[in-house]
Formats: C-alpha cells, structure tokens, sequence
C-alpha cells in the first residue's frame, strides 16, 4: 500500500496541505530552538523533519509529480553550480554556535 497516496484519498488535498504547513511550523520552532537557543535535543530535530518528509511525499499526491522532479532537477543543478563557484572563491562554511 502506497500509505501517502491513501492518505490523500481518504482525507484530502486541502487537509494534507494543512497538515504540512502545521508540520512545516513545529520544524522551524524545533531547529530555532536547537540553533538559537540550543533547548531542542537533535532527536526532537530528527522527527520533525521525518514529520514534514510524510507530508512532502503526500505532496506528490496532491501536486504533478513529475514537474516536482523536473523543478528538483533544476534546483540540484543551481545548488551544484554554485558550490562549484564558492568553492573556487575559498568561501568559509557558516557557523550556528555549533548546536547541530
Ligand atoms: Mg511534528
């Protein structure tokens, strides 16, 4: 059973939308507070990203699935070129007090 795609059919776009942004919420609470304050454990991190990767993959139930692929494709290969350029201009990783 494709459990995401069931999940979709059985309570609907408009919900599983809803259910990613309140999931996309609890992600950002938890890594602000895991990065800024450091008062998250990394395993509390872990689920809530595992939680907005469920609703993610409903998405492709809701959303053409392989215009997904081809934006993703687009954006790898933006990401690609661009760490091949910082690469070469010797840019330094950023630091977030060292919390992850
Ligand atoms: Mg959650």
């Amino acid at each position: 059973m494709d459990v995401c795609r069931e999940a979709v059919l059985l309570y609907g776009k408009e919900a599983q939308i809803g259910m990613l942004l309140e999931e996309m919420g609890e992600l950002i609470s938890a890594l602000n507070r895991r990065l800024m304050r450091g008062r998250v454990d990394k395993a509390t991190v872990e689920e809530e990203l595992a939680d907005v990767e469920v609703c993610l993959r409903q998405m492709r139930h809701v959303f053409p699935d392989d215009v997904i692929d081809m934006w993703v494709a687009i954006k790898l290969h933006r990401l690609e070129k661009k760490i091949l350029k910082d690469r070469e201009s010797g840019l330094k990783k950023r630091c977030f007090m060292g919390t992850v």
